[in-house]
This record gives C-alpha cells, sequence and structure tokens, in this order.
C-alpha cells in the first residue's frame, strides 16, 4: 500500500494531524492505529464508562519501581483509535504562559505564547470543553475548605492560576471530545483522501540513504511518498525509533540493531507530573459523581516568584479508580482522595529497548523525586502537609472519619517523604522523550520544525516532543502540537 503522508499512531495527536493534512492537502494521507477502532463503542465513548474498558484497549506497561518501592507503577497507554483521549478523565487545561516560554528558551523557537495562539484558538473551536458542574456536595466541601485555606476559587478555563474550582473537560454530556471523536467521526463520512486504518501495528520505520519512506508493519509495507509522521506517544514513539536504528547508538549496538542515525536524546527526558495522597475513609455515603470522580482541583504557588502553582491537588471521590495500585489503601473502603502532584518536575526518567523484538514492552524507568537539588521531593512534601491540612478542616472534615494513606501516625518530613516515595503515583502525563530542541543541541531529538535530526521527510507530533514539562494536565497541550505540526506539514508541501 502507498500514500503521501502517513501518520503512526491514531491518538490524542496523530487524529488531529491526519484530519487537517486531509482537509488541507490533496494528497493521499493514511492513519495507522495499532488498536480498534472507538467509534460506536460507548465504552470507549463515553466519559462515565472508564471503568468497563478491558486490557484489550491497552498496551499493558509496567514501570520500573521506584526508589526500591515495594510496587511497580501501571503504566496504562490507550491502544485504540483516540488514544489515551479516549483512556482518560478529559480534565482539559491549556499550558500556561509560561510554560511555553520556557519551551522557546529550551531551544523551541516559534512556540512561545503569541506563536501558539492560534493553535490553542483551533482547539477551542473543535472540542467542545465543558466545566464540571459543580454539583457534588462533597466535592464542593473540597471548593469550599480549600477557599478557607486562602485559595481564591476560579475558573481555570478563563483564567489560570492559584486558586480551587472545577475541572473543565473535553466532554459534550458524557460523550467524550477525544481527537477521533470531535475530528475524525463519523468515519464513513472522511474526505476521499484520508483513510484510517485500524488493527495494524508499525513494527520499524523504513528508511532508505537517511530519507524515511514509510513503515513496515504486521500487516505488510506502507509507503509514504512526502513524509512519515510519528505520533505514537511518548512510550511508543521513542520504541519505534530504536527498532528502526535510531537512537543512542551504544544502547542499539547492545541490542543488536544496527545504527542508522545515533540519537543520544531517544528515550531520555521522560517527564510525568508525579503525585502523592492522602487517602481518606468517608464517615458518611458519597453523593454520586456526574461524570467523572475527578471534579474539583486546587493549584498552590509556594514561592511567590514562581511563573506558575508548582502543586495541583486532584480531589477524588473514590478509592476504587481504575489503573491504581490497591497496597497502600484498601480500595473496597468507601473514601476519597487528595493528590498532589509536583507541577513542573525537575526529575527526568528514561526509556529503552527491552529487546528488538517490537511486540516486548519497553524498559521504563521514571526516577520520579530524584532530582540532586531535592525540589521535587520538597514540593510534594509541601503538597501532602497542605492536603491532610485540608481533610481535617471544615467543611470537608465533616465527611472524613479518618486517614487511611500515609496514616495519622505517619508525622516526620522524613516518615511522611519515605512514605511518599514508597507509594507515589502517576498523574499518566508521559512527555518528553523525543524532546525538541534547538537545532545545534545534541540532546534534542527533533527541531523547533518537528524534524527529527539526521532523518529526512520524518517528523514527530506527540506528546514526546516537549521539551519540558506544562504546569497543567497536558492532553490540550499535546493536540497544540498536533495543530503546529499540520501547519509545518502543509508549509512545506
Ligand atoms: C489513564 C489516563 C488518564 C489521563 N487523564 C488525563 C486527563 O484527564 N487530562 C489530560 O490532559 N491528560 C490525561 N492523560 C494524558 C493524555 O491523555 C495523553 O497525554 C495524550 O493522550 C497523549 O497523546 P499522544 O497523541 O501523545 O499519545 P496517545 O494518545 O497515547 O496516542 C498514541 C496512539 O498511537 C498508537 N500506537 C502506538 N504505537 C503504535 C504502532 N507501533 N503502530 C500503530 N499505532 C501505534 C496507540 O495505540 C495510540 O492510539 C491521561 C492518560 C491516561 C493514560
Amino acid at each position: 500500500m502507498d500514500c503521501d503522508y502517513l501518520v503512526i499512531g491514531g491518538g490524542a495527536a496523530g487524529c488531529i494531524v491526519a484530519r487537517r493534512l486531509a482537509d488541507r492537502l490533496t494528497d493521499e494521507v493514511v492513519l495507522l492505529e495499532a488498536g480498534p477502532s472507538d467509534e460506536g463503542n460507548p465504552r470507549a465513548t463515553q466519559l462515565s464508562r472508564l471503568d468497563e474498558q478491558d486490557d484489550s484497549y491497552d498496551w499493558g506497561y509496567n514501570a520500573r519501581p521506584v526508589h526500591g518501592g515495594r510496587h511497580a507503577i501501571g503504566y496504562p497507554r490507550a491502544k485504540m483509535l483516540g488514544g489515551c483521549a479516549n483512556h482518560n478523565d478529559c480534565a482539559f487545561i491549556a499550558p500556561f504562559a509560561s510554560d511555553l516560554e520556557r519551551w522557546v528558551e529550551l531551544g523551541a523557537t516559534g512556540w512561545g505564547p503569541a506563536d501558539m495562539a492560534s493553535h490553542l484558538a483551533n482547539i477551542e473551536e473543535s472540542i467542545h470543553i465543558e466545566s464540571s458542574p459543580p454539583g457534588n456536595a462533597l466535592s464542593r466541601a473540597f471548593v469550599d475548605t480549600a477557599r478557607k485555606l486562602g485559595l481564591a476559587e476560579r475558573d481555570f478555563r478563563a483564567n489560570p492560576g492559584a486558586g480551587c474550582g472545577w475541572f473543565p473537560l473535553n466532554a459534550r454530556g458524557d460523550l467524550r471530545q477525544s481527537s477521533s471523536i470531535a475530528c475524525l467521526h463519523p468515519l464513513n463520512g472522511l474526505p476521499d483522501n484520508l483513510r484510517v486504518l485500524t488493527g495494524i501495528t508499525a513494527r520499524s520505520l523504513l528508511i532508505e540513504n537517511g530519507v524515511a519512506r514509510g513503515a513496515e508493519t504486521d500487516k505488510g509495507v506502507i509507503s509514504a511518498r512526502r513524509e512519515v509522521i510519528l505520533c505514537a506517544g511518548s512510550i511508543n514513539t521513542p520504541q519505534l525509533l530504536m527498532l528502526s536504528g535510531i537512537g543512542p547508538g551504544m544502547h542499539l549496538q547492545d541490542m543488536g540493531i544496527p545504527v542508522i542515525c545515533d540519537l543520544p536524546g531517544v528515550g531520555e527526558n521522560l517527564l510525568d507530573h508525579v503525585a502523592a495522597n492522602v487517602a481518606c475513609e468517608l464517615g458518611k455515603p458519597c453523593p454520586p459523581w456526574d461524570r467523572t470522580p475527578c471534579e474539583a482541583i486546587a493549584m498552590r504557588r509556594i514561592d511567590p516568584a514562581a511563573p506558575a502553582p508548582e502543586l495541583l491537588y486532584h480531589f477524588v471521590l473514590t478509592l476504587r479508580e481504575k489503573y491504581r495500585d490497591r497496597t497502600f489503601y484498601d480500595g473496597s473502603v468507601d473514601g476519597i482522595k487528595i493528590a498532589p502532584n509536583v507541577t513542573r518536575p525537575k526529575s527526568r526518567g528514561s526509556l529503552r529497548l527491552a529487546s528488538p523484538d517490537p511486540a516486548l514492552a519497553p524498559n521504563i524507568d521514571l526516577n520520579y523525586l530524584s532530582d540532586p537539588e531535592g525540589h521535587d521531593r520538597r514540593i510534594l512534601l509541601e503538597g501532602l502537609r497542605f492536603a491532610r491540612r485540608l481533610a481535617q478542616e471544615e467543611p470537608l472534615g465533616a465527611w472524613i472519619a479518618r486517614e487511611i494513606h500515609p496514616g495519622p501516625q505517619v508525622t516526620s518530613d522524613e516518615d511522611l517523604l519515605e512514605a511518599a516515595l514508597e507509594s507515589c503515583e502517576t498523574v499518566y502525563h508521559a512527555a518528553g522523550t523525543c524532546a525538541m530542541g534547538a537545532r545545534d543541541d545534541p540532546r534534542a531529538v527533533v527541531t523547533p520544525d518537528l524534524a527529527v535530526h539526521g532523518i529526512d521527510r520524518l517528523r514527530i507530533a506527540d506528546a514526546s516532543v516537549f521539551p519540558d514539562m506544562v504546569t497543567v494536565n497536558i492532553c490540550n497541550t499535546v493536540m497544540m502540537v498536533a495543530e503546529k505540526a499540520a501547519d509545518l506539514v502543509v508549509q512545506s508541501a
């Protein structure tokens, strides 16, 4: 099979890239997705039915235990059209201007707040966004308590910053507004020049004399006359590059893979939001929630000079969250969780192949809370202390019977940190493993035009190109990357 543009990975970014290219160009575009279609499948498309998605919708990754912790952190990555945007909680907040300014400082020329305004506006136009209604009395109690402790209630969609309030959701009622649903459905109404192929997995890229020519898949070769655009996400994109001989040369040699391009940054700079939590048993029944158990959030700034809040607290109305490790609290208890996360962590993880076999999962080392300056530990400790204050203060305190994790016996900084190290969780925001940077930056994998260093006609457009973490949940920023990527491809067509 052949086409002009081959987009690999039909997730949050890939669906947007493919649709924009097909709309703006007359060339043939193929969007390749390993998982099944989401269309007509309410378990994938309805936000309230996330718990009904079974393992066949996920790649089934586990990350290495953190700091000798007792638990390997489950690392869900969706395998279906729509990608993790059909797996997620639909929390949807645009990046802070200061996040994009930092990207520019790191070499991402052309990605500043003014440059990205039109791309963010495109998302607002094509992705329907709603606020969680402030209906649940327990979530309301969280917001009222946060206000009592000094945080102003704010509209995080119109005006993000320190404060408390309701999550904006990329949803229309219970229907997710993932990029497949918003930009591709109905699949039988797509432009003639766009083919969406599901259930086909790319195993490696076809590179001839330093030029990307397509991909080898489990169902044969797909050739691309003009460009290959990798949108397989922060885990699978670097994996696919390495399987194709593009990555850290020594590592590829160790794996017995011929080195086509020695790019040391591939698989480095793994970013994620790390969270700890205060989990409490409720003394009275939790009122039903609307679409998602995480309706309310708070953001706090610790250092008045910080460009944006250093902490984001998710308030979760259940201890029975899908994908969560239950080692540290009894998931059968009726309870709530206040989960502070470090918004701009300084620790960096990495990703390496475990085998040259594309069917085997890569090694994922999150390396949470490891930065030598201790920034991430300090912020998380501060986050835990404030989470406890929230749980103890009225009106939230009136709902709570007892703290079950870390537990009232854990009081010193050392013990609290130990509990955080042992039980820390992912916020599922893997990013940065093929980071964008200046053209002369040896650690950068892509240029500010998203072109892969050393290989022609190959770009990356997904969460893996983030040079650094953004302060908020990242899906909106991923879609922004996709919008800009489509513009870059069209400009060079
Ligand atoms: C459980 C969970 C909850 C989350 N909650 C939120 C939230 O509430 N708010 C938020 O902002 N963010 C959230 N996120 C993060 C957000 O959804 C992701 O950051 C975002 O979807 C990443 O987009 P992407 O396009 O980079 O990758 P993905 O959306 O992961 O898409 C990659 C796609 O590529 C496909 N693919 C991979 N390899 C191949 C291959 N070899 N061949 C063919 N296809 C391939 C995959 O199957 C997948 O469909 C959550 C993530 C998870 C997992």
